[in-house]
Order: structure tokens, then sequence, then C-alpha cells
């Protein structure tokens, strides 16, 4: 049996009625910013937990302009983790600001007990990420921003659909960074991002930073940048955003059956859940023994898992200047090698779940 990660040619199967929509478009000619991306944001804030979200060019846009829009540049100082995707810390680093780490808990997300430590007279925001789909701790790391007047900008390109207290992870910071790329949980044919607030002033900030600083055809008030979300995929978004509720209940219900079943093998260990939490499971990631020689098993036989990610961002090249070594954040460094992501995608069969559970079984119990 094939039990691939990637689901996207099963997504998008059938794609006519988007190309049905896309002819509507291309007719009309309408092809910057217009009445498709207006709707799409519309009910993108909807689903978002927010009052306004505005559409940018990709996820790492939608971090960078959040962070431009709320001041943040040269001198200053960005609280994230070192355990994301290159972006979190690439849309940082290229505002000039310097991203300072704070290692993580078991739940994948920063660990809000050692942020204080952190924080220097230079420090201006907290991008807390919700990696894997599993939230951060947004109660806590709100309560630590206001003491400290900081800015929070939510990375949760990973986390679409998920909640805390019943509320949008994306929805607790000044804003939430939303990735669109073909493999989020709304995706679109290509690049795109989208930011969340509830600020008008932010708002009107961001409209200006996507689109060259005009307020109209003739007059420009600040030079920015030009990074708008393409109307033709603002046409596949509004088409995507109408199975997203489908596709994070998908996720989440096979999550719980993966919890449930690994819950039996000792050499698994599954990061422990928060009632309070919704888990959409971009990655569903447990900790594993002899994690390497799983990882090749499960090749082997066919289940596309995968480690996200094996080198964690203050070990990169890229970060050299910012001074980390190893040993430096010792959770982070762990999870580098015991990790391991299985596929837990919306198009999933049964069998296919209970495939890369019996796999699993099968390497430990001939191990
Ligand atoms: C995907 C992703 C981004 C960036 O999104 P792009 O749309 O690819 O620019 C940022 N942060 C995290 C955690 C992501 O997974």
């Amino acid at each position: 049996m094939k039990v691939s990660y990637s689901f996207l040619d099963e997504q998008f199967k059938d794609p006519e009625p988007i190309l049905q929509d896309i002819k509507a478009l291309v007719k009309s000619g309408d092809f910057t910013l217009g009445n498709a991306l207006e709707e799409f944001e519309q009910k993108f804030a909807k689903f978002a937990h927010r009052k306004y979200a505005i559409g940018v060019g990709t996820g790492t846009d939608a971090i960078r302009l959040s962070l431009l829009a709320l001041g943040i540049g040269q001198r200053d100082e960005v609280i994230t983790t070192p355990n994301t995707f290159y972006a979190t810390v690439g849309a940082i680093a290229t505002t000039g600001a310097k991203p300072v780490f704070v290692d993580i808990r078991d739940d994948f997300a920063i660990d809000p007990s050692k942020i204080e430590a952190a924080i220097t007279p230079k420090t201006k925001a907290i991008v807390p990420v919700h990696l894997n789909g599993c939230p951060a701790d947004m109660v806590k790391i709100m309560e630590i921003a206001k003491k400290h007047n900081l800015k929070v900008v939510e990375d949760t390109c990973q986390a679409i659909g998920a909640t805390v207290e019943g509320k949008r992870t994306g929805s607790y910071g000044d804003t939430g960074a939303y990735s669109l790329h073909p493999l989020k949980n709304i995706n679109v044919w290509g690049d795109g991002g989208m930011i969340v607030t509830d600020s008008e002033e932010i708002r009107d900030k961001l409209i200006l930073l996507r689109n060259h600083g005009l307020i109209n055809r003739d007059e420009c008030v600040m030079y920015a940048y030009n990074c708008r979300l393409d109307t033709m995929q603002a046409v596949v978004g509004l088409y995507v955003i109408k199975q997203v509720e489908w596709i994070i209940g998908e996720r989440a219900k096979n999550g719980e059956y993966y919890d449930k079943e690994l819950a039996n093998i000792p050499q698994i260990r599954t990061p422990k859940r928060d009632q309070r939490y919704t888990y959409v499971h971009h990655n569903y990631v447990v900790f594993a023994e002899k994690r390497d020689e799983l990882l090749k098993h499960l090749l082997e036989k066919g289940v596309d898992a995968k480690i996200h990610y094996p080198i964690p961002l203050h070990k990169q090249k890229a970060s050299e200047y910012l001074g980390y070594k190893e040993g430096d954040f010792p959770v982070t460094e762990r999870h580098c090698k015991e990790i391991i992501s299985l596929p837990a995608h919306q198009h999933l069969t049964q069998e296919q779940k209970e495939y890369v559970i019996s796999s699993i079984k099968e390497f430990y119990d001939g191990s």
C-alpha cells in the first residue's frame, strides 16, 4: 500500500468548477484587487474570527508586513522559536529586526515561562508559531505581551482552523498571519497569504504597504511594496474556503485516531493534548524511539513519513550572525532527534491509517 503525504491530486481531482470561475474572471479583466479578492477577504475574516482580512502575496509577506505595519524594523528585537519553518525568521530578519529565539515545550510552541528572560529594552514583539497545527498558549503569551508592552504577530500558517478556548489561532495577537501555500489548510494554486486583525488602523497601514503606498490611483503617501494576493488566487480561495471546515475536521479526526492507536505502542510518545485547544494537524508529529530506523522502515513500507524539521533555525548557516550554539535550546534539539511526521491529510482512507499504525507496530515488534 502507498500512503502519501501529499493530497493535492486528490483535492483538485475535478478542477472544472474553479476553472469556470477563473474563466469568468478572465472575461471581466479584473486581475488585481477587485471584487473576488474583497469577497474572499470578507469570508476569510469571518472564518478567522476577526474584523478584517488583507490578502497579500505569501505567508512570509503576511508576517513581514504585519511587523512593518506595527513599526518594527532596524535596532528592534523580535522573539520567536528556533523550531519553525525558515519563513518565520526570514520575515523578522528582513524587516531589519533581530530574531531572538526562545525554547519550546513538548507541544511544539514557545514556552511562555522562558519568554521574560529573553526580553530586553530593544524587544518590540513576539511571533508565536502554532507549529504543526498545534496552538501556542495564547492566553499566557498575551498576558506577557501586555505586561511588557510588546506587539504580537501570530504565525498561524500551519494552524488554519485551530482554536484556543473557542477562538481561532491568529485572533489573539495584533495580527494573525496566514499562508495559502498549496500545502496549507486553505490552499490556492500557487502562493498567497492573508493577514487578519481587528484594528482599523493596522488594516489601513497594511492596505498601503501591499499596494505601493497608494491612497488612490495618483497619490502615494509612503514608499512601499507590491505584494497583493492575486485575484485569480482569490477565486481559488473562495472555492477552497467552502471546504475548510471539512478539511480541518478530517485532519482533527485523523489526529485523534492516531493518538488513540499510538497510545498502545510504548516506543511512541504523543504530545500531551490540551482540552482548551482544538488541533488541525498540519503535520501530525509524535516522538519515536529509534526514530531514524523507524523513518526508513516506514518509507520502505510506502508510508511517506517526514521530519519537520531536522535542523533547527539556530543551527542554520543563516543564523550564524546571531551567535547561538549547540545546547542553547535543549527541547528543540531533543525534538530534532525524536520527531516524526505521519501522513494525516483529509483524503486518507481508514485502511491507509490502519496500515500506518500496523507498519509502526511491525517495526517495533521486529526490532
Ligand atoms: C508556510 C509557512 C510560512 C510561510 O508561508 P509562505 O506562504 O510559504 O510564504 C511561515 N511560517 C510557517 C510556520 C509556515 O509553515
